[in-house]
């Protein structure tokens, strides 16, 4: 099938080389709770800056500055380093309450050529507007198919798939109602849906659950942030059930410091473990379930403020893979022919 992009339709041949997950703009500040930071005078309008980066290497929330991928220009320039690399396709992560914009994708899909496929749906419960609340399953299913066929937000721009669809730390029932709305949305549409899973958490299994247990065919099902801390048992029972896991925190190396560490916050593996566990599934079979990003989510991991950018995957870590041994066709399956199949369907 054919999916939209924000400047259009295209299909299976004009997606090339796919990142799943990242964000072109995105306002996490949501998120931001204030706090004293060492040497900040105040954490809440500090600006990243060259002498920050090694607090935010040890937490990333500390400046609410990080946060903000909200600069069009720096942004548009920001994922030109993707095209450059050789990329395609971006798939955009952002939704209502994190900073989703279509007039904003679509122009800096028109000025960089790229591909960029919008989402629709719901992150997280905190970020869920009032009204989500009362609806039923069917109403909030209906706000996501006027977005992939009608427009978002009084526009003709059209998403392109579902997601991410926000499961926190502590799964809550708003979560649950509107990953049943997605199920329903994707049944009359035939779109891909990719869930944003706390990362500390195994919740990945449930919210697969409710998915296949809505009648959504595996196959339309991403489970997103499986290589925070590369959970070997709970990856296998996602893949047993044949969905894709996808690998999208290439880039994000923390050591989180153990005064904000929680049960929802925790440390992140470095990219040569993810790469280790990457070869491990593909040598188990895995191949074609799994699906690759750098999920791009701070100012600090823009190349502006010396980060490795959204380019990242395509030069720094397919040379990774390669040398431990992941074949140049197996990485075209995974930047190539899976992302082609989540999206429009195997073979079409
Ligand atoms: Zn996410």
């Amino acid at each position: 099938m054919k999916i939209n992009s924000v400047t259009g339709e295209i299909g299976r041949n004009d997606l090339g080389v796919v990142t799943t997950h990242e964000h072109v703009l995105l306002d996490l500040t949501a998120f931001y709770e204030h706090k004293e930071v060492e040497g900040v005078i105040d954490a809440s309008t500090q600006k990243v800056e060259m002498w920050n980066l090694g607090i935010l290497s040890r937490d990333c929330y500390a400046l609410k500055d990080n946060l903000l991928l909200t600069d069009e220009e720096t942004q548009l320039k920001e994922i030109e380093y993707f095209k450059k690399a050789g990329g395609n396709t971006v798939v955009d992560a952002s939704l209502p309450g994190i900073g989703r914009d279509p007039k904003a994708l679509k122009r800096i899909a028109k000025k960089t050529g790229l591909n960029i496929v919008m989402g629709t749906g719901f992150y997280v419960g905190a970020t869920h507007p009032e009204a989500l609340s009362t609806m039923t399953d069917e109403e909030v299913a209906q706000i996501m198919v006027n977005e992939l066929t009608v427009g978002v937000d009084g526009t003709d721009i059209k998403a392109g798939y579902i997601g991410e669809i926000g499961i926190s730390e502590i799964f809550d029932d708003k979560e649950r109602k509107v990953l049943r709305a997605s199920a329903i949305a994707q049944r009359k549409t035939g779109v891909a849906i990719n869930v944003h899973i706390n990362p500390w958490t195994t919740n990945g299994i449930e919210a697969m659950e409710i998915l296949l247990n809505s009648g959504v065919k595996p196959e339309k099902i991403c489970i997103s942030h499986i290589d925070v801390e590369n959970n070997y048992d709970y990856v296998l029972t996602l893949l047993k059930r044949g969905v894709y896991v996808e690998f999208d925190n290439f880039g994000k190396e923390y050591y989180i410091k153990r005064e904000v560490r929680n049960s929802g916050y925790g440390l992140f593996v470095r990219d040569t473990e993810r790469v280790t566990f990457l070869k491990r599934l593909i040598d188990e079979g895995y191949l074609n379930q799994i699906l690759l990003s750098c999920d791009v989510c701070l100012k600090n991991l823009l190349h502006t403020y010396g980060g490795w950018g959204y380019d990242h995957l395509l030069k720094n870590v397919v040379p990774m893979m390669e040398d431990k041994g992941i074949t140049k066709e197996q990485i075209e399956t995974l930047l190539i022919k899976n992302p082609a199949d989540w999206l429009t369907g195997k073979g079409e």
